[in-house]
């Protein structure tokens, strides 16, 4: 008999809760992964970088595995093809995995649980990827927050050791279950193509991290972490992290709250994913105009700052997060296109791509989220570069035309969108 424990968005050997228990189960632990094609197949591009990072990272723990004598076992399908694979060729005494609070994720872990225990096999699952997920910090009524400030108060207060210490695994290694090794496939064999591999690395000095609240506004410069995909995959930890953000830098905790609670919203609140969190922002009328948003993608404005973020997020598949926010507000507020279409695009692009923070940070952008921005402040985005690229060394990276006679004229004239945004949000707002 062995056990399951089933590696999604935390692919890494260490300080990982569904991992820890499994090998503390009394049954060899199989390593597993699915190259889902339910989520797969809905990738339009054949050369997404995730799949790159993905790979490299399972090619990382296949290392760490072989040399204790074991493999992962990776397989590409359904999850519920993989399951009816899995409890053929293995006698599986439990499977083991982590919670993941997106709706898509939810359905499959309980379609999956259910297909287990028709087996009589226990499907047993763990926080891991935040420090407190669902109902655990909560208002003094039980509601969950719907407003970051006092979310965070009380996050901070409900924080104690505990919840940050690490699961220490290591004298457990000895229980992965022996056998020869098991391939990955290649990119090639799930049917995409290599990428470029020049992933940020995380840094163990943190050195980043030190002076953050002074540099994270600045485009320009290595100022952030880059930390998001790491996040996203889970190939850091993040009760590591915030020990040492703790430490080291309360505006740097704060971006962590900031994330676990979009998580929390989205866990309380699924249908965020289709619908404006205020209802009344539904009743925009979007000029949705096809050709603007062509332009918005392409990173032709006219607006540069918008162009550079835009460029940016195309060719690496990362953007600033100053940038995330002017670029938004512009499609929004500017040219008056729905928050999903921009929101779509970055789902489509974003290495980082993560569906609570990105809707969290639409929906802010847009002003219909929970804590979003007033809706009658408007980004204007020459006066953002002026004062977050102040030279425009930024802007020249990825907007190099802009010192010829080339470069676009503006989409939009920035007053005239100012006024016409105030109008239609004003009017489908209306009490
Ligand atoms: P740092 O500034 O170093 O922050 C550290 C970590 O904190 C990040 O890696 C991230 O995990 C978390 N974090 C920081 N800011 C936020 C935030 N506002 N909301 C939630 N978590 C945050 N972040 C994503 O991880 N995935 C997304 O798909 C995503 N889409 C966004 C869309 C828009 C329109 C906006 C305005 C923001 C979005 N963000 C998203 C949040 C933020 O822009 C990125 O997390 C950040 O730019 C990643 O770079 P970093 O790792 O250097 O961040």
């Amino acid at each position: 008999k062995i056990v399951i424990c089933w590696l999604r968005r935390d692919l890494r050997l260490h300080d990982q809760a569904a991992l820890y228990h499994a090998l503390r189960s009394g049954c060899p632990v199989v390593p597993v992964f699915v190259f889902d094609t339910d989520i797969l197949d809905d990738l339009e591009d054949r050369a997404d970088r995730r799949l790159q990072f993905i790979h490299d990272a399972l090619a990382g723990l296949q290392q760490q595995l072989l040399k204790m004598g074991s493999t992962l076992h990776v397989y590409h399908g359904t999850p519920a093809a993989a399951f009816r694979h899995f409890t053929e060729v293995y006698d599986v005494a439990g499977v083991f995995a982590n919670h993941d609070y997106e709706p898509y994720a939810r359905g499959r872990d309980e379609a999956i649980g259910a297909y287990l225990r028709e087996r009589n096999i226990p499907f047993k699952t763990f926080k891991d990827q935040v420090i407190f997920e669902k109902g655990e910090v909560l208002k003094d009524n039980g509601e969950p927050y719907t407003v970051f400030t006092p979310y965070s108060r009380k996050w901070l207060a409900a924080m104690e050791p505990f919840f940050v210490k690490s699961y220490s695994m290591e004298k457990y290694f000895g229980n992965f279950h022996l056998q020869d090794e098991r391939p990955i496939p290649s990119l090639g064999d799930i049917g995409f193509v290599p990428t470029q591999r020049d992933f940020p690395a995380p840094d163990p000095e943190d050195a980043i991290i030190k002076h953050y609240d002074q540099t994270r506004d600045y485009p320009a410069i290595p100022g952030t972490s880059r930390l998001s995909v790491h996040l996203r995959f889970g190939t850091v930890s993040i009760r590591e992290l915030v020990r040492r953000a703790t430490k080291l830098n309360d505006t740097f905790l704060k971006e962590l709250i900031w994330r676990e609670f979009y998580q929390m919203i989205l866990w309380h609140f699924p249908d965020v994913v289709h619908a404006s969190f205020k209802k009344e922002y539904d009743n925009i009328a979007w000029r949705n105009n096809e050709r603007e948003f062509r332009a918005w993608c392409e990173g032709q404005t006219g607006y540069p700052i918008v162009d550079a973020g835009m460029r940016e997020l195309n060719e690496t598949g990362y953007m600033h997060n100053r940038v995330r926010m002017v670029t938004a507000s512009f499609l929004t507020k500017h040219l008056l296109i729905d928050w999903r279409w921009g929101e779509a695009y970055f789902a489509k692009k974003l290495l980082d791509y993560d569906l609570a923070a990105n809707n969290g940070g639409w929906q802010w952008a847009a002003g219909s989220g929970c804590d979003a921005a007033p809706y009658f402040r408007v980004f204007n985005p020459t006066l953002q570069a002026q004062k977050f690229d102040k030279e425009g060394k930024y802007i020249r990276k990825w907007v190099p035309e802009i010192d010829g006679l080339t470069y676009v004229q503006p989409v939009v004239n920035h007053e005239m969108a100012r006024k016409r945004a105030l109008e239609v949000y004003g009017k489908a707002l209306k009490p």
